[in-house]
């Protein structure tokens, strides 16, 4: 089994420690439970600008290193990785590879390799790894992949509005396990590119 993961809001808890440092820059007001969309400085007080800006700083001031990991991803990605082979696909920019790898070493996550879309789509991605099982918490990844059924996504406030059967939107990675669990010869027989 191959399976494909997300590392920001998946893994590593990007969207707290963002909001909370746009806060201390801008008295931005941004609370979690609020952001509906990507497009944060819509929910609160700053300019799409200043979001832009502020994120910059919150990324070269080395924010992605000091980022807390999502509560039970540390067991569950190395429990999946007993499963199969676990590949990290982010948005992030390959500029930040060093300081991610170093992240997930520290953490002591277990992969079998990284991929880094430099903030463009992550699809052609997962195509190419062909995985049998995602996880990712993206809309857009969402929008392109719904109809694989390995497709499951982590339930966030910004992907509310995706339609989804309730057994494919996860809300812990003790949720993704038992699902995992539950399905595993399923999900080992579906691949993203069906063998032609
Ligand atoms: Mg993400």
């Amino acid at each position: 089994m191959r399976i494909g993961i997300d590392l920001d809001d998946v893994i590593a808890d990007l969207v707290p420690e963002l909001i909370k440092f746009l806060n201390d820059l801008y008295k931005a007001d941004l609370e979690f439970k609020e952001i509906k969309s990507w497009e944060i400085w819509k929910y609160g007080n700053l300019t799409e600008k200043e979001f832009k800006e502020g994120t910059k700083k919150f990324i070269e001031e080395g924010g992605y290193s000091r980022l807390p990991v999502i509560k039970g991803a540390v067991e569950g990605v190395n429990r999946l990785k007993e499963l199969g082979e676990v590949y990290i696909v982010t948005r992030r920019s390959i500029k930040r590879r060093a300081e991610t790898i170093s992240w997930l070493r520290d953490k002591k996550i277990k992969y079998d390799g990284i991929y880094f879309s430099n903030n463009g789509p992550k699809t052609h991605i997962f195509e190419d790894i062909n995985p049998n099982l995602i996880i990712d918490d993206s809309p857009s990844s969402a929008k392109d992949l719904l109809w694989f059924g390995g497709f499951f996504l982590y339930d966030k406030p910004w992907n509310k509005h995706v339609k989804i059967e309730k057994n494919r939107r996860v809300k812990s990675w003790k949720d993704i396990l038992k699902k995992v669990e539950e399905r595993e010869d399923l999900i080992a027989k579906i691949q993203l590119k069906s063998i032609k």
